[in-house]
């Protein structure tokens, strides 16, 4: 499931081909993905200049010189391809659609752009420009975690009433914007902050230090997305996620990475969902 930094990564990788350029042909395959696709969609896109690109925690924001931006949100499978042309960065020839391919934009520098989503989790949604902050789907959302709104001081304030597991407490996407499963066990190892402490049981500073540690994992991880997207334009212009080396995530019993510490990785379940982290130096 993608999380930030591989949206992030998807949407430096649509903005050559789209930044600027007019949607000269608009397909909607199907009615829906999660949920119906917006009344006339393709109507909506087609003729409309791409004026920039944007990103609200894992929803990439395509706003169009109509007043209305396009919302995608990949869910679990979805994918964002470019073949054809992008002027002084690759060509990659069309090819027939395929199945899942749901949507196909063509624009006019010759770049074609398909989503693909085989499970069909993910969306689209057209949204006033200006109204974009109160759909339903980011309304609620707190701040971006490379953002200036987001601080230690503020994420301690949030913390310290809550009884939940640091590690729940840091999913809570009203608190902090964009965190999954993935990176919150990224952190929590980098921090050596056992993901079953309880928020009000963590002293501030040793909370206030997680703020540096979440900017930074996230930006390590977008560029490792950034070296991939330049290896994906050589390959076949498939911009779905790169396989980024994690240190906790995903490695149950192997040796925790920590220098001196000797540990072994353990995966446990909190809140339904894998947690991976080292006992002996989170602590
Ligand atoms: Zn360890």
């Amino acid at each position: 499931m993608p999380e930030l930094p591989e949206v992030e990564t998807v949407r430096r990788g649509l903005e050559p081909a789209m930044a600027g350029q007019r949607i000269l042909e608009a397909q909607v395959r199907r009615p829906d993905l999660r949920w119906p696709f917006p009344e006339r969609m393709a109507e909506r896109l087609e003729g409309k200049r791409v004026e920039r690109l944007r990103r609200r925690s894992k929803y990439i924001l395509v706003d169009l010189n109509s007043g209305e931006s396009l919302l995608i949100h990949l869910g679990m499978s979805g994918r964002m391809i470019i073949s054809g042309d992008v002027p002084g960065s690759f060509h990659h020839d069309l090819l027939p659609l395929a199945k899942h391919d749901h949507v196909v934009l063509e624009m006019e520098n010759g770049a074609r752009i398909t989503f693909n989503d085989a499970r069909r989790f993910g969306a689209m949604d057209l949204v006033p420009t200006a109204e974009c902050d109160a759909h339903p789907l980011l309304a609620s959302l707190g701040p971006e975690p490379l953002g200036n709104s987001f601080d230690g001081p503020r994420l301690a304030a949030t913390l310290q009433g809550r009884r939940s597991q640091i590690k729940v407490g840091l999913l809570d996407q009203t608190l902090v914007a964009g965190l999954g499963n993935i990176y919150v066990c990224e952190v929590l190892h980098r921090a050596g902050l056992s993901p079953l402490r309880r928020c009000n049981n963590i002293s501030r500073a040793r909370v206030e230090a997680l703020v540096p540690i979440i900017r930074k994992v996230l930006e390590e991880a977008i560029e490792a997305g950034g070296s991939s997207l330049r290896d994906h334009r050589q390959t076949n212009g498939d911009l779905g996620y790169f396989q980024h080396a994690f240190r906790a995530y995903g490695r149950e019993s192997a040796a925790c990475s920590t220098e001196g510490c000797g540990g072994t990785i353990r995966r446990v379940t909190q809140s339904g969902r894998s947690t991976f982290y080292c006992p002996d130096c989170q602590r």
